[in-house]
């Protein structure tokens, strides 16, 4: 949701009074509660990842910090099932990975193709036109995939240059499938794609380069369980092409790829001072996938995803989702009729320090958003996260 910031009305109406006090303000030490992480994201993040990010900082140029870089790529082409040279984690969150795929992908002039069944198609669109593209729409109702069939009328109505959809829709809980059938559709069109895997990586089949994607962006603090500020992105030779190809630099001075080569590329060269903080967390959070192995993980999500879903079943509750489009990193549970969404959300954040989520969007109110991601991933937070929703419904 675009939060609107404080208008001058507003801040004149309340007087505008915020004023430093001459004594030093009284802040007691950091005590955040010990909450179980079962939303949307972020989700519970792994103690050695937690170490990780307490060991001493280095500089960002630092030959051991450039060692570290190189295997965080390595790790992260691993993940996204890929080879492409162009894998490296952005300064910042999703929506920063999101922003250098749109950004620079999308040229004035340009048309890109968004989807329209949920939430983050419409941000998509959003950072689209701000970077100068004309935006057209491919429809599907929220709570259901794109039908290849729209997808290709839409592309033969409208020629876009660039094509997004959203792989696993965090506000409705539907996975695309026919991801192949998407992409060769967008390519015998000659056009590119972008996937939006914010909350697949590392938690549902994911394979960049078999399933032809050019361009795909994520975020840490999901199935990662990694905290958020470093997010992965990756592109293919042919769509870097297109980046340092472009008539006009992006509009992003922070995020264009251009000059962000310099950075992650052969150079090393100076852009601006990477969150050393959190590239050690995702290096670590990255280990874990591998340790794990890929697929395995991939198994894992749908097996304790599964044991949530009966569960939920049990209760007499309704997943928003078709069995074929489960997302198993998210969950969209139907309220029943006559519950107080919010009320359950809060009674169990205030009783039994459990994090769920409301629905968002079109679906306000309609859905609780029930995640099961990463490190959160397990058969004992299943178990506490099913005891407590029963207790809050009783
Ligand atoms: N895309 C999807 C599918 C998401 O779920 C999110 C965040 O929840 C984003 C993009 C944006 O990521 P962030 O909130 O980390 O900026």
């Amino acid at each position: 949701m675009d939060q609107a910031t404080t208008s001058p009305e507003t801040r004149e109406r309340e007087g505008n009074a915020v004023r430093a006090s001459d004594d030093p303000p009284e802040v007691g030490e950091l005590l955040p509660p010990d909450r179980t992480l079962m939303g949307p994201g972020p989700s519970d993040v792994h103690p050695r990842v937690l170490r990780a990010m307490s060991t001493p900082l280095i500089g960002h140029l630092d030959p051991s910090f450039v060692e570290m870089m190189n295997e965080v790529q390595e790790l992260l082409r691993y993940t996204f099932r890929t080879d492409n040279k162009w894998t490296i984690p952005v300064s910042g969150t999703g929506s920063a990975s999101m922003e250098s795929a749109i950004g620079n992908m999308v040229e004035p002039g340009d048309t890109m193709l968004v989807p329209t069944n949920g939430y983050f198609g419409d941000r998509m669109a959003k950072m689209a036109r701000r970077a100068g593209g004309e935006v057209v729409e491919v429809d599907a109702p929220w709570g259901e995939p794109l039908d290849p069939d729209d997808v290709a009328d839409a592309f033969d109505e409208h020629q876009p240059d660039v094509f997004g959809f959203v792989h696993a829709e965090t506000s409705t809980g539907v996975l695309q499938p026919d991801v192949p059938e998407l992409t060769s559709i967008a390519h015998d069109h000659d056009a590119y794609v972008i996937a939006d895997t914010v909350t697949s990586l590392g938690g549902v089949e994911l394979r960049v380069d078999e399933w032809d994607i050019d361009v795909a962006y994520s975020g840490p603090q999901k199935c990662l369980s990694c905290p958020p500020g470093a997010s992965p992105l990756t592109l293919n030779d042919r769509a870097m092409e297109k980046v340092l190809d472009r008539d006009e630099s992006s509009r992003s001075w922070y995020l264009d790829l251009s000059l962000l080569e310099g950075y992650w590329g052969e150079e090393r060269a100076y852009h601006h001072t990477a969150p050393i903080t959190n590239v050690y967390s995702i290096r670590e959070a990255l280990r874990l996938v591998a340790e794990e192995g890929i697929e395995n993980r991939w198994e894992r999500h749908r097996e304790i995803a599964g044991v949530l879903k009966s569960g939920l079943e049990g209760l007499g509750l309704d997943l928003h989702a078709e069995e074929e489009y489960w997302l198993p990193s998210l969950n969209a549970v139907e309220v029943p009729d006559g519950v107080d969404d919010g009320a359950v959300i809060d009674y169990l954040l205030e009783e039994h320090d459990l994090e769920i989520a409301s629905g968002l969007g079109a679906l306000e109110g309609d859905i609780w958003r029930i995640g099961c991601m990463g490190y959160s991933a397990k058969r004992k937070n299943v178990e506490f996260l099913l005891a407590a929703l029963e207790d809050a419904l009783e």
